[in-house]
């Protein structure tokens, strides 16, 4: 199996240089926006893994870091909304300030999903840092208070998303002009 099966036809569209400078720029965001509280910082789990490992790094103060992911019924490259959550936190947040970090926010469904269980947990505050965001596939209004990127609709990978599970690990991200391959 060959890396080129999945990357046949990709085009880049955030090179990694960008997403590095863009990482510095919110982590030090952040640390302002933050500073003197007590901070967790809520990666959604599996396609943001890259950006959160780079964000945190760049956040200066005492975090609290932890992991949420959910399953949703769909199609491959869409969300239907119907979500479920597959692995919780695993600390109390009551009376804390969240940052939910998310790799990209489509339709909205998924956030609007995770904002409503962290508020039921008893958050001080919960915002949202998400690296890529495509407002005109939006159902439900999401405020991004740390946005990463615009993108326009198209299907993007790497960086943490995937292809049929593939090419989290690229250090870019990319979009098919022609459609993603077909997988088997
Ligand atoms: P939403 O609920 O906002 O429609 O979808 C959010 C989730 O759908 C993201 O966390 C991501 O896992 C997945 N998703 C949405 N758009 C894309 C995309 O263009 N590429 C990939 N690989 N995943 C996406």
């Amino acid at each position: 199996m060959i890396l080129e099966t999945y990357t046949k036809g990709l085009q880049t569209l955030i090179a990694e240089e960008e997403i590095k400078t863009r990482c510095e720029i919110l982590g030090k965001e952040i640390t302002e926006h933050y500073k003197g509280k007590d901070l967790v910082v809520i990666g959604f789990l599996k396609g943001v893994f890259p950006f959160f490992a780079d964000l945190v790094r760049h956040i200066g103060l005492p975090i609290r870091c932890d992991f949420i992911g959910v399953s949703s019924y769909g199609s491959r490259t869409a969300t239907s909304g119907v979500v479920r959550l597959t692995s919780d936190i695993t600390q109390p947040v009551n009376n804390c300030e969240i940052l939910i970090v998310e790799d990209i926010v489509d339709t909205g469904l998924t956030m609007k999903y995770l904002l409503d269980t962290m508020k039921m947990k008893g958050a001080a505050s919960v915002e949202i840092c998400s690296l890529l965001s495509k407002p005109s596939r939006r159902k439900v209004p999401v405020t991004i208070h740390f946005p990463g990127f615009e993108v326009d609709d198209h299907f993007v990978v790497g960086y943490g998303m995937d292809w049929g599970e593939r090419l989290r690990n690229l250090r870019y991200i990319g979009y098919y002009p022609e459609g993603p391959p077909e997988l088997e």
